[in-house]
């Protein structure tokens, strides 16, 4: 059975960027709701006792019901772990240079990653992505991500951004780019330094 990641801070350690309503409700509310979806679409089938991981690379196009709610499950506990109250500035490390050597500049990644939320219509993902160490920006619909393979993302997703409305309506209402700009000021660099670190050759 998974259980319900917790979030590394209190709900209303990101404020003024992301409010406390809008956490409690997107983790309690949302991240809840995929996890018991995911728990009761995987009952009894051969993907029982499999990690989330397994789970998602091997799934097909067609099994609705884990894709979603697994997609969802993965992605949210990926979000909580990328954004911090201490979060912001630049990004550090070796990925720092990455970012720089990949996108010319950080200011050129920031325009793009932005770019990429506001044109996704209707729910879903933007990710920073490592593929044989080098970076890239894809955005996926509704709960899907790169570890999916009927998805055409490659690479490994080190960063998040949760575009759905229910990530910033509360408070940012239909102004998706304020959001964005907002979501910058929370991005926990030093983890996602980390996850680069761990997947870069
Ligand atoms: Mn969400």
């Amino acid at each position: 059975m998974f259980k319900l990641p917790e979030i590394p801070y209190q709900y209303n350690a990101l404020e003024p960027y992301i409010d406390e309503a809008t956490m409690r409700v997107h983790h309690l509310g949302h991240h809840r709701g995929y996890t018991n979806g995911l728990n009761a679409a995987i009952e009894g089938t051969c993907f029982e006792g499999k990690s989330i991981e397994e789970i998602l690379k091997s799934i097909h196009i067609n099994q609705t019901a884990i894709r979603n709610n697994g997609g969802g499950y993965w992605n949210h506990k990926l979000y909580w772990q990328i954004m911090s109250p201490e979060g912001g500035g630049l990004p550090v490390g070796d990925l720092f240079d990455a970012i720089q050597r990949d996108f010319g500049s950080f200011e050129t990644f920031k325009e793009q990653f932005k770019k990429a939320g506001l044109s996704r219509f209707g729910s879903g993902w933007v990710w920073l992505l490592v593929h044989e160490g080098k970076l890239s920006i894809c955005t996926t619909a509704n709960q899907d991500n790169p570890l999916m393979k009927f998805v055409d993302c490659i690479g490994t997703p080190i960063l998040g951004m949760d575009v759905w409305e229910h990530a910033y309506y509360l408070k940012h209402q239909n102004k998706r780019g304020n959001y964005i700009d907002d979501f910058f000021n929370v991005i926990h660099w030093k983890e996602v330094a980390r996850r680069y670190d761990e997947v870069k050759q």
